[in-house]
């Protein structure tokens, strides 16, 4: 999140450049103006994020050289007003501390572990693969969790006592009269550690990897069909759960063969003697030598099923047919004595084959 492009200020804007903006922008999407408006509830959370940096002068520098510290994703917390002793100095309480509850919200699912996102890739499968089903690799690239860090973002290195909290594991101050606290972020709280951001991930707790997964094709998986590979997408921030990997099938055409669901389909070429006196004819099935019994007299354009000799019915044992489409072939070339056959054959045979076209019904 670049957060001077969402406050619509350069980067050498001045402060009272970054203030103004914050303001125009907080006011459009305050939730008092935008009841129940999820994306405006979003964006005003990011406006104060955007905010509390770049208002603040060190913050704003560390920003600048891409470093956001750890300890800036820490919840302040408003604990209430104490009258009890004079306010010191100027009642001016910093941006952070006014917007507190936004601040623990906000930080609460920063520091929260989350499942990590669902990983989405497309795997090309071969036709016969995808009709016997298959072991087929996919490479991946994933957020896997940082070893480094074991995926918390930042290593602890133990110290008698943390500096900035005495040991406390609290830091608690006041503005005013209103009474602030806020868990110490240099030794996240237990008085005794200090927090260092993990340099392997940028303290993300996360570092892209690049593998290949074995999916399991199952026989007569269509275009289209997703396979779950679950626990196998990113890993979740702070160590929450890994996503899970989906893979979207695209199977590859054939050269002879279409498929319906588990039935096979491919057009059949067949002689003119073949068709007129019948023929059992062979074609190269997906298993090894499919024969086909072609009967005499068989037209053009019809189909011819040869049963349980197709792909697996998804989810079954059950298998789909192979189902051929006549195509009649004349001769590439007629020599001249086949000419002479043929004019025999035509002299004899002088039925009108279209003459069903002119019937009325
Ligand atoms: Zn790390
Ligand atoms: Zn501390």
């Amino acid at each position: 999140m670049d957060f001077y492009a969402l406050l619509g200020v350069a980067r050498t804007a001045s402060a009272a450049d970054v203030e103004r903006a914050y303001r125009r922008l907080a006011r459009r999407y305050h939730p008092g103006v935008n009841p129940g408006d999820r994306v405006a509830e979003q964006m005003y959370r990011r406006v104060q994020e955007a905010y509390f940096v770049l208002s603040d002068s060190e913050r704003r520098r560390k920003y600048d050289r891409g470093l956001l510290p750890v300890d800036e994703q820490e919840p302040v917390a408003f604990e209430g007003f104490d009258f009890s002793t004079p306010a010191e100095g100027p009642f001016a309480a910093t941006f952070s501390e006014l917007f507190a509850d936004v601040f623990v919200q906000a930080a609460r699912e920063a520091t929260t572990p989350t499942r990590g996102q669902d990983v989405t890739v497309t795997m090309h499968v071969p036709f016969e693969d995808a009709v016997r089903g298959a072991e087929r690799p996919v490479s991946v690239t994933r957020q896997e969790r940082c070893s480094a860090c074991r995926g918390r973002g930042y290593t602890a290195r133990a110290v008698a006592s943390c500096p900035s909290c005495s040991g406390q594991g609290t830091l608690r101050w006041t503005r005013g009269h209103m009474v602030f606290r806020k868990r110490c972020p240099t030794c996240g709280g237990d008085g005794r550690t200090l927090r260092e951001a993990c340099r392997r991930c940028s303290a993300t707790g996360v570092v892209p990897r690049a593998e290949v997964v074995t999916v399991t094709v199952p026989p007569g998986i269509e275009s289209g069909s997703r396979i779950a590979v679950p626990g196998r997408g990113h890993a979740g921030a702070l160590g929450g759960p890994y996503g899970d990997l989906y893979v979207t099938i695209e199977v590859g055409d054939h050269r002879i063969f279409r498929r319906e669901g588990a039935d096979l389909h491919l057009t059949l070429p067949v002689s003119i003697a073949e068709a007129a006196f019948g023929a059992d004819v062979t074609i190269p099935g997906l298993d090894g030598p499919v024969t086909i019994r072609v009967p005499a007299g068989t037209a053009s354009g019809t189909t011819l099923r040869v049963p349980g000799a197709g792909g697996v019915r998804h989810g079954t044992t059950a298998r789909g047919d192979l189902v051929a489409t006549v195509q009649l072939v004349l001769p590439r070339s007629l020599d001249e004595r086949s000419r002479e056959l043929l004019r025999e054959f035509a002299r004899i045979n002088r039925e009108d084959v279209r003459r069903h076209l002119f019937e009325t019904h």
